[in-house]
């Protein structure tokens, strides 16, 4: 049996920081949170300091606007300021892992996933440290608070933590002093921003969550990069120095709202061409075009710009649903589809439809789609996907889980397009996805299309993963190698 005890969690979280030379930051938090919420809709979590010492820190499950009320936020005092909205797709949720995590007067949250987690973790046990959570954000804290300790210095600090720690880290890091911390992983796999409105500095996961608080977006914090904001200024330093790069694909192509601008580059104008290039790859022999709302409805417009043909609302969805993805049975995710969905008959009525969808990763969730439209009366069915096929796990934090789960990692396109009962299936290609991020190939995270992980660990645990397949339902990362049966 698992225990569930040295479980790690696997998170697709967001992220805030904000300083302010005068003023309260907590509502800004609570904006720039409710910005982030679709990254995460588990729990939600602030950290304030007025920089006397102590950190107030507030936690709550469910939605920000569940976790805590705005009014109850505004009585709060504090010019320095972290917020976390989290999404964990393994094991309990529960408030006890919900971050920002408080040790010694330091808080800290992140975007990401620990990939040697458990060899970290035992490591540190071993040394005497006593846990109190199962989240991977109370070990980075405590590897960076003992290498603070040691080396005097956060920057020092995250050199060394660099070399131990294998994994993806967007942070944000508070100190009762009234500091900022914020750093991102050598190799940039989640995205992380800061931007500014006059005297303050705001930090996000996205760039909507500056916007929505009124600043204006500066950049990227660069892969390897740290920030450290407090009332004697901005310093910024490069605590280690990597070619390599690696920005999550997925990023684009899900996670992230349209609005948001990451390296440069807008979301929604890489999703209208992810759809572009599948009109140029396919046949485009329909009446009609029908996004699964709400990722696909730019490529969706994509499509039609380069066809002519039409884009309609042949789905409806039920906004107050969420979390299809991460329903622990296989029965209640496939009723989860209706409870979100539903077909527009007068749409769909005999029409040849394109149906756009970002990803398949199981194949649950479109397969009941292309039912749903035919029993609404669509006479073809043609099923286009901005994503290519997704064949490897992922170990950074999205919830990609098994080779065995993934439908395509054993399934051809034809297999897969007569298993969800569409006319024709066309993926994405890798190369139209390359072209339409437009940061090159070298500069991706490609690692659950393409086998090929850029970081060591996770290369060893996805082949060995392949030759011995886990039992069900366990993640590898959980587990780590030497935890296999
Ligand atoms: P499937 O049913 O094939 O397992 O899942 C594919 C569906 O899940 C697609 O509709 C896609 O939009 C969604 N999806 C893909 N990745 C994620 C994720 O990390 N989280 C959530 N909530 N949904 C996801
Ligand atoms: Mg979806």
């Amino acid at each position: 049996m698992v225990n569930n005890n040295i479980m790690s969690k696997k998170e697709a979280c967001g992220v805030v920081g904000v300083y302010d030379r005068e003023k309260d930051v907590a509502e800004r938090i609570f904006y720039g949170l409710m910005a982030l919420q679709h990254r995460g809709q588990e729990s939600a979590g602030v950290a304030l300091t007025r920089g006397d010492g102590n950190i107030y820190l507030k936690k709550g499950m469910g939605l920000v606007g569940e976790a805590f009320s705005l009014a109850e936020l505004s009585m709060l005092a504090g010019r320095f300021g972290i917020g976390h909205v989290r999404y964990s797709t393994v094991g309990k949720s529960s408030l006890t892992d919900a971050q920002p995590f408080n040790l010694d007067s330091v808080a800290l949250a992140y975007n990401g996933n620990v990939v040697n987690y458990r060899e970290l973790r035992e490591n540190l046990r071993r040394k005497g440290v006593y846990f109190t959570s199962t989240s991977d954000a109370e070990i980075l804290l405590n590897i960076l608070l003992r290498e603070q300790r040691e080396t005097g210095d956060f920057f020092d600090a995250l050199a060394e933590l660099t070399k131990v720690v294998e994994g993806a880290y967007s942070a944000v890091c508070l100190t009762g002093e009234g500091e900022i911390l914020v750093f991102r992983d050598p190799i940039g796999f989640k995205p992380l921003c800061y931007g500014n409105v006059d005297g303050s500095v705001i930090v996000a996961s996205e760039s909507v969550a500056i916007d929505t608080c009124g600043g204006k977006l500066i950049s990227d914090v660069k892969p390897g990069e740290a920030l450290l904001i407090s009332d004697s200024g901005v310093e910024k330093k490069c605590f280690t120095c990597s070619k390599q790069k690696a920005h999550c694909m997925f990023a684009y192509v899900y996670f992230s709202r349209p609005d948001s601008v990451i390296e440069g580059k807008s979301v929604y104008e890489v999703r209208l061409k992810l759809g572009v290039n599948l009109a140029k790859t396919y046949e485009n022999d329909a009446d009609v075009i029908v996004p699964v709302p709400d990722t696909s409805r730019p490529a969706a417009e994509g499509i039609a710009r380069s066809t002519g043909l039409p884009v309609a609302e042949g789905l409806i969805k039920n906004r107050y649903i969420h979390r299809t993805f991460i329903m622990p049975s296989q029965n209640l995710r496939e009723n989860a589809v209706k409870l979100k969905l539903n077909p527009l008959k007068s749409v769909l009525k005999d029409q040849r439809v394109i149906l756009v969808d970002d990803s398949i990763v199981r194949g649950t969730t479109i397969k009941n789609i292309v039912q749903m439209i035919r029993k609404a009366g669509a006479k073809e069915v043609h099923v286009r996907i901005t994503c290519p096929p997704i064949i490897s796990p992922c170990f950074y934090g999205i919830d990609i889980a098994t080779h065995r789960e993934l439908i395509a990692s054993k399934k051809s396109v034809e297999e897969i397009r007569k298993m969800i009962g569409a006319d024709s299936l066309g993926y994405q290609t890798i190369k139209g996805l390359v072209k339409a991020i437009g940061l090159g190939e070298e500069n991706l995270c490609l690692a659950c299309l393409t086998g090929e992980y850029p970081t060591p660990y996770a290369q060893k645990l996805a082949e060995e993963m392949k030759k011995k397949p886990p039992i069900q339902g366990n993640r590898y990362i959980e587990l780590g190698l030497e935890g296999r049966r």
